[in-house]
């Protein structure tokens, strides 16, 4: 092979690569992934004795259950107002959120505030959570056993704040809670049920700030969102 069809076999495989992570993050199909993405396992039924969302962040905060825990800075809870009626539900820490022990804190994070304020919400109103609590290294997809062995932490953490809406951030979270493996482009736009509770999905913000394109699906789902939050009756 000459230096010139070298560099060309380079040159695709990098445009492949580039597609596929762009087909991914837009959520539109796992016929794009070369793996077979394997099924997740969660033990829904675990049974945690708690007096308040402190005290289980406590109690879980050294937790060594999956690998993801080995490798970690910070175990990231989750943030917001535990009697929040809405929580966002994101993938998982990157080294920001790795390094402070907040979701989203970093470039996706300033852009979700950005989309918070939109629809006239707060940090503070909210609650805001994630798939796994620990960075993944290299900030790569959590991996199916790593999600099914955090999910009881993020499930109890639903039970206590009891919201009346979840919204999905991304594919991952969406996905792996709905326990479908539908892309994100149908699963988005119309309300689901979790556990009783309505249930919606729209694009990562780290998606958003690399296509900028979709933007104006995320802000149609925003505005969804908003009506959906003013129907909700008080507490
Ligand atoms: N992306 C996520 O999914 N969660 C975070 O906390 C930060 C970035």
């Amino acid at each position: 092979m000459t230096n010139a069809e070298y560099e060309k076999m380079l040159e695709v495989f990098a445009l492949t690569k580039n597609f596929i992570r762009q087909q991914i993050d837009l959520g539109f199909s796992e016929a794009y992934t070369l793996r077979k993405p394997k099924t997740i396992t969660t033990k829904k039924d675990e049974i945690f004795v708690t007096t308040s969302l402190e005290d289980f962040h406590q109690q879980i905060k050294n937790c060594t259950k999956c690998r993801l825990g080995f490798t970690r800075t910070k175990f990231v809870f989750g943030v917001g107002n535990p009697e929040a009626k809405l929580i966002f539900i994101g993938e998982g820490p990157g080294r920001e959120e790795d390094l402070q022990g907040e979701p989203f804190v970093g470039a996706a994070g300033k852009l979700l505030d950005k989309m918070l304020n939109a629809i006239d919400l707060t940090r503070k109103e909210v609650y805001i959570a994630n798939m796994v609590k620990c960075r993944p290294p290299e900030n790569r997809d959590p991996a199916p056993d790593e999600i099914g062995t955090c999910m009881p932490y993020l499930l109890q953490q639903i039970k206590m704040i009891q919201p009346q809406i979840i919204c999905a951030l991304g594919r991952i979270s969406a996905q792996a809670l709905l326990e479908t493996k539908n892309p994100l482009n149908q699963l988005r736009g119309k309300l689901h049920d979790f556990m009783g509770i309505k249930f919606m999905v729209t694009y990562h913000p780290a998606a958003l700030l690399r296509y900028i394109s979709y933007k104006k699906f995320a802000w149609e789902d925003l505005k969804f969102l908003r009506k959906e939050y003013d129907k909700l009756t008080e507490p």
